[in-house]
């Protein structure tokens, strides 16, 4: 079976004996299996990932921003076979695994305009002769810890950026589904990058601990379950690195009377079932205002009877398997532990079989209604095809729920109604808000993060946000011409 290895100084290398293995969640069973890193792999890529730093940092932005050009040209040709390696090991639809590298690529995109965001701040005269000047430069060498729902979009937040500063980069994918990686690697070696800007170390706990541990490593910047991401954040911290972690989610959408029902009902389809649920910006909780409740349920149920489940590799599948056979069981607990709660099961996905694939991890779209605000299903992030639908009486109860829940990434609201807009969007205390449209994930352009449980740190990911956390800020003042001789000074001068 193929082993997967670490992409080093321009080339795969690993010299650990630990395997574990890589499933193939449509048919439950290996299809890989991955070396896990050991001091010595990390050692060798630190050393890579230094002084190719050293290097890459003094190539000028403009240069950098050419090779970055290439490689979006190089995803491009190759967004196919991306696609299909992510749906291999992840399970989602040829269809949606594109669409996660478009929602990469954008990033790439972001990051060719490097010179632009480089430029720094100048104010001539600051005080008699004396000029004074911005500039942002590297930290050196930064690292990434990603999770397994997107191999390629969510580790693209992060390195484009990094890289166009002038760092150079680790990455440690998920050893869920490591393989993508290694294809985006090999790409950005294939647009001209030099060996070692871009280093992939393949692992678990025990080499995120090496990373956190290693003095040499400026910067963490991870994307995961909460509780890890409070680890992250504590350990980066307590070792004096700059760290961005984001967490998990509970993501609430919000019906009005007033909503379009139709377009709503769509919106929660696609978000709370599209990818088996696994990512953050899913909507979990439909909040359902006042009378348009029953209206609301009975048609996100008929919606969900007619969704077509299957593998990635059959054409009409909307909704694959979960990622694995411990997280399946987990997310069938949930729902046991549901019913025993007292919510109403309207939908039961545990009772799907897909012919053919029997061993395969699949889930139905579950929906629960008349759940309440004290059930696990509710306070939990679940992470699969389970949908709860919450009953308030008026929009400050929607409000309320929201504001009050330990997670803050993502929500949405459907109105027809401008002022109720205006309002939630100004007062909900939540990091990406939507009106109208179901996941509001920001632009590569703009920022991505959460609030609350859902993000550690100062900085959100990509956009201008990314660039600050890439770079360091330095300020010179300075005087010419250098004949002028006033004497010491010894007050603050005041121009
Ligand atoms: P995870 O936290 O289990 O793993 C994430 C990464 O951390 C992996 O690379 C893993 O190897 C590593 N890791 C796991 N346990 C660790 C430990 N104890 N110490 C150090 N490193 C550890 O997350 P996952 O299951 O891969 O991904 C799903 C989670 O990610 C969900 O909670 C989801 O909401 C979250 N997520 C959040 C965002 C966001 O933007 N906020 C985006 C995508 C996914």
């Amino acid at each position: 079976m193929k082993v997967i290895k670490n992409y080093v100084h321009g080339k795969e290398q690993s010299t650990s004996k630990k395997l574990i293995d890589v499933y193939d969640p449509s048919k439950g069973e290996p299809c890989a299996r991955v070396a896990l890193s050991n001091n010595q792999d990390f050692e060798i890529a630190l050393k890579s990932s230094i002084s190719s730093q050293l290097e890459w940092s003094k190539q000028t932005p403009l240069k950098r921003s050419r090779i970055l050009a290439k490689y979006k040209s190089l995803i491009e040709r190759d967004t196919d076979k991306l696609a299909e390696i992510i749906s291999i090991e992840h399970g989602k639809t040829l269809e949606d695994a594109k669409g996660s590298i478009t929602r990469g690529l954008e990033v790439v995109e972001f990051a060719v305009g490097i010179p632009h965001l480089l430029k720094g701040e100048f104010s001539q005269n600051v005080g008699s002769n004396i000029d004074s000047w911005s500039i942002r430069q590297p930290l050196g060498v930064c690292a990434g810890v990603t999770p397994f729902n997107f191999p390629a979009m969510v580790p693209m937040w992060m390195f484009p950026i990094s890289i166009a500063c002038g760092n150079s980069f680790i990455l440690k994918p998920s050893e869920k589904d490591p393989s993508c990686s290694l294809k985006l690697a090999e790409l950005f070696s294939e647009a001209g990058l030099p060996d070692g800007v871009f280093n992939v170390v393949q692992g678990d706990k025990e080499v995120v601990d090496m990373i956190l541990n290693s003095s040499q490593i400026k910067s963490i910047s991870f994307v995961g379950s909460t509780p890890v991401a409070k680890y992250i954040y504590k350990e980066a911290a307590k070792n004096l690195k700059r760290v961005q972690s984001l967490g998990g989610a509970k993501n609430h959408l919000v019906v009005m009377p007033d909503a379009n029902l139709d377009q709503a009902v769509d919106g929660i389809i696609g978000a709370a079932y599209g990818s088996a649920g696994e990512r953050c910006m899913a909507v979990s909780v439909a909040v359902a205002v006042g009378e348009i409740a029953d209206k609301l349920v009975n048609k996100i149920h008929t919606k969900s009877q007619s969704l077509k489940v299957g593998p990635w590799s059959h054409n009409d599948s909307e909704m694959g398997p979960v990622i694995s056979k411990e997280h399946k069981e987990k997310i069938e607990q949930y729902i046991e532990q549901g019913v025993k709660e007292g919510a109403l099961l309207l939908e039961d996905g545990r009772k799907i079989k897909i012919q053919g694939y029997e061993n395969g991890y699949f889930l139905g779209p579950t929906l629960f209604d008349k759940v309440k605000e004290n059930m696990s299903i509710y306070k939990e992030e679940i992470f699969g095809p389970v949908l709860s639908v919450i009953r308030v009486k008026d929009y400050d109860s929607a409000v309320g729920l929201i504001n009050d829940h330990q997670y803050g990434n993502g929500t949405s609201i459907y109105t027809s109604n401008g002022d109720i807009a205006r309002h939630f969007t100004t007062n909900i205390k939540i990091g990406m808000v939507g009106v109208n449209v179901p996941i509001p994930v920001p632009m590569a352009f703009h920022s991505f993060g959460g609030w609350k449980e859902s993000l550690f740190g100062d900085y959100a990911m990509h956009g201008e946000e990314g660039v600050r956390f890439y770079t360091q800020l330095k300020t010179t003042t300075s005087r010419w011409p250098e004949n002028i001789i006033s004497g010491p000074e010894f007050k603050m001068p005041t121009n």
